[in-house]
Order: C-alpha cells, then sequence, then structure tokens
C-alpha cells in the first residue's frame, strides 16, 4: 500500500530529515505491481549509500524482501539465493555460522543484499562481483522478473550497469551467491589483515571466522558507526587519472598515495590523502563535518541539514579541484 508524506530520517544512515510525498514497503513480491512506471521512482534499501538533498516527491520503494535459501549444493560449494531486503552483516554471519567461505572481507558493510550489486560493494581486496552468479531484475515497465547473469551486470570499481543503463529501470528482487566450503580461499594482502591476525598468534591457518574477526576489528577502529554519527561510509570515490598526470602529481607531492588499477595506463588516487591535502580532515562547516579519522567519510555532526552535507561535499570537491586539478566524484548516489 502507498501512504504519503512520510519522514525518511530513520531509512537513511545519515540520519536525514526528508519527506518522501509518497513511500511504498515492498514486502513481498506482489507489492511490486502498486509501482506505476509513469511516476518517477526510487529504490531505497538500508539508506546507506544515499544522500537526500530535498524532499523526494515521487514514489519511495522500499525494498524489505526477506529470505535466505540454499539453491544448489556440491562437494565444494553451496549456491545461495538470497532476497534484496536481508541485511548484508546478517548474511556474512549466516555463511560464517556455516563455514561457507567467500564472503568475510565484506563483513560489517552496512546496507541490504539488493544493493550490494548497484556499486559492486568492496572492501579489503574482495568485492561482491567474486562471488555473484545472476540475480532477478524486474522492470517496472514489462512488470516481468528476468535473470541476469554476472557478464549481463558490467560490474567494475564501484560500478555497475545499474548506474547506467538500468538506473531507474527496475529493482532488484534477489541475488544468487556462490560460497566456497573448506578448504577456502582466503584473501588476506591487503589493509592490516595481517598484522591483526599476526598479532593474536592466527597467521599461519587462519580460518574465514577469524579473518572477518580482524575486518570487524580495523573497520570499526576507522568508521564511524551510522547508529552513533551519521555517515555513508566512504563518500568520494577514488579518482582515476593517466600516467602522466600520476607522474607530474608525484613529482609535486612525492608522498602521494595512489594504486594500481586493471589498465596500466591509469592510476587511482586516495582521495582520502587528497582531501586531507586540502586540510578537512577534522574541520567541519556548521553540522557537516569531515570525519577525524579518515577524510573520505563525510559526518552528520548531529541534526545537520541534506543541504549542509551536500555544501559541504561540494566545498571539499571544489578545493581538491583546485589544489590537484582532480575531480572527485561522490560514491554516494546524491538525490
Ligand atoms: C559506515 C559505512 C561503511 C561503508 N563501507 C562500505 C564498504 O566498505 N564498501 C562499499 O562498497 N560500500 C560501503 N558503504 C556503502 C554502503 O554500505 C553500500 O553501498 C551498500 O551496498 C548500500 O546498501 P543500502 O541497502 O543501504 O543501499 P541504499 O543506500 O538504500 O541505496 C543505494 C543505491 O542502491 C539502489 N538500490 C538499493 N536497493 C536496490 C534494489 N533492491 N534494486 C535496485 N536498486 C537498489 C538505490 O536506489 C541507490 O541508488 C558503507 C556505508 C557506511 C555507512
Amino acid at each position: 500500500m502507498i501512504v504519503q508524506n512520510i519522514d525518511l530520517k530513520p531509512f537513511n544512515t545519515f540520519g536525514l530529515s526528508v519527506q518522501a510525498q509518497n513511500y511504498l514497503a515492498v514486502q513481498t513480491l506482489n507489492d511490486l505491481a502498486h509501482i506505476d512506471p509513469e511516476i518517477p521512482f526510487f529504490v531505497l534499501g538500508g539508506g546507506s549509500n544515499v544522500l537526500f538533498t530535498k524532499d523526494f516527491e515521487g514514489l519511495l520503494v522500499h525494498i524489505q524482501l526477506k529470505g535466505i535459501e540454499v539453491w544448489e549444493e556440491n562437494p565444494e560449494e553451496v549456491h545461495l539465493k538470497v532476497a534484496a531486503g536481508e541485511n548484508w552483516h546478517n548474511l556474512v554471519l549466516f555463511c560464517l555460522a556455516n563455514n561457507w567461505g567467500g564472503l568475510e572481507n565484506l563483513a560489517l558493510i552496512p546496507g541490504t543484499v539488493g544493493a550490494a550489486p548497484i556499486q559492486n560493494i568492496g572492501a579489503y581486496g574482495a568485492e561482491l562481483s567474486d562471488v555473484f552468479m545472476y540475480l532477478d531484475f524486474y522492470d517496472t515497465q514489462s512488470k516481468k522478473i528476468s535473470k541476469m547473469s554476472h557478464a549481463d551486470c558490467n560490474f567494475g570499481y564501484r560500478n555497475s550497469i545499474f548506474k547506467h543503463s538500468l538506473k531507474s529501470k527496475g529493482i532488484i528482487t534477489a541475488l544468487y551467491l556462490r560460497l566456497k566450503k573448506m578448504p577456502h580461499a582466503l584473501k588476506l594482502e591487503y589493509g592490516a589483515i595481517k598484522e591483526v591476525l599476526a598479532a593474536k598468534n592466527q597467521l599461519s591457518t587462519p580460518s574465514i571466522q577469524q579473518v572477518a574477526r580482524a575486518v570487524i576489528e580495523i573497520r570499526q577502529s576507522k568508521l564511524p558507526d551510522p547508529q552513533k554519527i551519521g555517515n555513508c561510509g566512504s563518500f568520494f570515490k577514488n579518482p582515476e587519472v593517466t600516467w602522466a598526470q600520476y607522474e607530474s602529481l608525484k613529482d609535486n607531492y612525492p608522498s602521494l598515495v595512489a594504486f594500481k588499477t586493471n589498465d596500466p595506463n591509469l592510476m587511482k588516487l586516495s582521495a582520502g590523502w587528497l582531501i586531507e591535502q586540502c586540510g578537512w580532515k577534522g574541520r567541519n562547516l556548521g553540522r557537516a563535518g569531515v570525519y577525524t579519522h579518515q577524510a573520505l567519510v563525510l559526518v552528520n555532526l548531529g541534526g545537520a541539514t541534506a543541504s549542509e552535507i551536500w555544501t559541504l561535499a561540494q566545498r571539499v570537491q571544489q578545493d581538491v579541484l583546485q589544489k590537484f586539478q582532480v575531480m572527485i566524484i561522490p560514491e554516494v548516489n546524491v538525490l
């Protein structure tokens, strides 16, 4: 049932009070029939990667579909079908409890399962696309659900087809994921995972549960808990620049932090480092701030308005552009 004038404050991790003119909670697939394709709609999961800069005038479709089932199983793998409204971290915990590997590096990422393909969520050297098989996509025009394969989704770094040609065209209703039984293939190279495991004498034969605990510990030390300080995680993507641009920046700023990409002609710069160099780390504009421990995260210091957060984001973006001639683009979906 569609209801009018709902305050979205409980439904976005920035904790911003904005109104949705029309709101539909989708708890069964039948609820999707209420969506009129002629009226602009926005799909909301956990609201952990969205900044509402103003009230939303269309239909806000809030995905609350639930269910995790073993779809197929063989001696090496388990294939799960997971409904889009399931909480991502709960899914990770469910897999860990069953000793199914593949999601341990993606522990504690907020949000829903259905949103994970949108930006191909990733952390600590792993991405959704590593375990992804296919998904169910509801097309709001044809009102039909069809399967999309890995190749159909066109996954990239914090990117997929759902940010481009399929943006606002439909709704992901379920994911099919491939998890691994023993022996697990661990990814320990990224960030401080090895150091944390070594400090606990767990580095020689770590389990997926120990890896997940290490990831959780690192994340908790770096990122603000949205329950306590409103935020959306990394606000900007790490920008990619050409080798020539990278080399000229490196000449001027020898401490520049950059990473290789799959494309030998492109380097990825640390957006957090760029922002920090502009003096923004720990600073604020009114009630919107740049997080003290991680310059990539913008925070609601308490009672900020949506436009305060957006004004801060734009100021940070302009300063980075002016100092480095590099444009940093929001990873967060700005509405
Ligand atoms: C503290 C913190 C840490 C974070 N760390 C990470 C991290 O390490 N790695 C990372 O990748 N992200 C991270 N994020 C960002 C965020 O958690 C992910 O992007 C997550 O997938 C968003 O899920 P959500 O359900 O909250 O999506 P929402 O914010 O509700 O929506 C995000 C986008 O997905 C679309 N969408 C949502 N559900 C569906 C659906 N079922 N069908 C179609 N479209 C849909 C929305 O329209 C919107 O465009 C972090 C966020 C926070 C607050």
